[in-house]
C-alpha cells in the first residue's frame, strides 16, 4: 500500500511511517512545518520508499496530486497544542477545518480511504469515566479559545461522516487521547515533554491548577499501532473509534515521577490556570477513554506501562538537550 500521511513530519506522524515502512508499505508525507520538523524524518529521507512534500494541507491542487498517487491518507496535519490553540485561535479553526474539507474533498473523487485524526478534546468538559465514543459532547462557550480547538474538530468528525453517508467515502474516524513519547515537544504546552525538560534543567516544575486533575497517557508506538491496524480494518469504515491507554495518572503524581525518573532535584510548584493560560481557562478533571470498540476491532489494546513512557520521554529528552 501507498499511504499519505498529512502531517508526516510531525510527532505522530513521523512514528506512523516508520510503523507502516517497517510492514512494507509505501509513505508518502505532506507537512509545512508548522509544528513538524525536518528532524523527525531525516532518517527516512532517502529511502525507495519514502517521499516527502512541504506544503500546506490547505493547497487544494497539491493534497488532490498526493492523494491521487496513494492508496490511503491519513490526515493528521492540524493545529495541536493547547498552549499554541490559545495564542493563534483564527489559525487553529481554518487550518484545522479547511484542511479536512481538502483531504476529504481529494479522496472522495476517486474514493479513496481516509483516516481522520481527531482529539478528546471533543468530549469537552463532561465528567463521564471513562468516555465512549457515543457519548455527548459538552463544549464550553465561544468566548474561551480552548473550546474553538475542540469544536472545529468535532466539524472534521461530523463532515467525515457526511462523506460516509452521502459520498460512500470510506473513512475512520480516530479519536486521540494524550499521546506522549520520544519526539514530542513541549513548546506548544504538552506536559510530559516540558515536565520533563524543566526536570533536566533543574528548573521548577510547573502544575498548573490543584494537581489533582488527571490523564491517561499512551505512548505513541502504541497509538501508531493502533491507527495501522484501523486501516486495514474493514469494519472500520464509518466508525468513531477513541484511541488511548486507559491507566490515569493526576499531573501532581506525574510531576513527582517525572522528577524521579530525570534523578532531578527541582521543586514542584502550582502555577493557577489564569496565570498559566487565559483568564477563565477551564481544565477537564479527568479524561479516560472507553478503548473496547478499538480492541473489539483491532484485537488491540495499547499496553505500553507509564513508567517506560516516562522513561522514554526523559531519555529523549535528555538527548534533545545534549545535541541542543
Ligand atoms: N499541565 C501542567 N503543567 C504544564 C503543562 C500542562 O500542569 O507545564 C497540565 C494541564 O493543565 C493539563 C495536563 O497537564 O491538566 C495535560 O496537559 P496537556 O496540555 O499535555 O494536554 P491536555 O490534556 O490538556 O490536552
Amino acid at each position: 500500500m501507498r499511504v499519505l500521511i498529512t502531517g508526516g513530519a510531525g510527532f505522530i506522524g513521523s512514528h506512523l511511517a516508520e510503523r507502516l515502512l517497517a510492514a512494507g508499505d509505501r509513505v508518502v508525507v505532506l507537512d509545512d512545518l508548522s509544528t513538524g520538523s525536518m528532524t523527525n524524518i531525516a532518517h527516512l529521507v532517502g529511502r525507495p520508499d519514502f517521499a516527502h512534500r512541504i506544503g500546506s494541507v490547505t493547497d487544494a491542487p497539491l493534497v488532490a496530486e498526493l492523494v491521487d498517487v496513494c492508496d490511503v491518507t491519513v490526515h493528521l496535519a492540524a493545529a495541536v497544542g493547547v498552549q499554541l490553540i490559545i495564542d493563534q485561535p483564527t489559525a487553529t479553526i481554518e487550518t484545522n477545518v479547511r484542511g479536512t474539507e481538502v483531504v476529504l474533498g481529494a479522496a472522495a473523487r476517486k474514493k479513496k480511504l481516509c483516516v481522520i485524526a481527531s482529539t478528546s478534546e471533543v468530549y469537552g468538559k463532561a465528567s463521564k469515566v471513562p468516555f465512549s465514543e457515543d457519548d455527548d459532547v459538552s463544549l464550553g462557550p465561544t468566548t474561551h479559545s480552548r473550546w474553538a480547538y475542540a469544536c472545529s474538530k468535532a466539524l472534521d468528525e461530523w463532515l467525515a461522516l457526511a462523506y460516509v453517508r452521502e459520498k460512500k467515502l470510506p473513512v475512520v474516524v480516530v479519536r486521540l487521547f494524550n499521546t506522549v513519547g520520544p519526539r514530542q515537544i513541549g513548546r506548544y504546552g504538552m506536559v510530559l515533554p516540558r515536565f520533563a525538560d524543566q526536570a533536566l534543567a533543574g528548573q521548577p516544575i510547573t502544575v498548573f491548577g490543584s494537581g489533582e486533575q488527571a490523564r491517561c497517557f499512551c505512548h505513541v508506538l502504541d497509538s501508531v499501532e493502533a491507527i495501522a491496524r484501523l486501516m486495514k480494518t474493514e469494519t472500520a469504515v464509518g466508525e468513531v473509534v477513541n484511541i488511548g491507554n486507559d491507566h490515569e495518572i493526576t499531573i501532581g503524581d506525574l510531576a513527582e515521577r517525572v522528577r524521579t525518573a530525570a534523578g532531578s532535584k527541582s521543586d514542584i510548584v502550582r502555577i493557577p490556570y489564569d496565570v498559566a493560560y487565559a483568564k477563565g481557562f477551564e481544565d477537564m478533571e479527568r479524561r479516560v477513554p472507553d478503548i473496547r470498540k478499538l480492541a473489539r476491532l483491532t484485537g488491540f489494546r495499547p499496553e505500553i506501562t507509564l513508567s517506560r513512557i516516562i522513561d522514554d520521554v526523559v531519555y529523549d529528552r535528555r538527548r534533545a538537550r545534549a545535541e541542543a
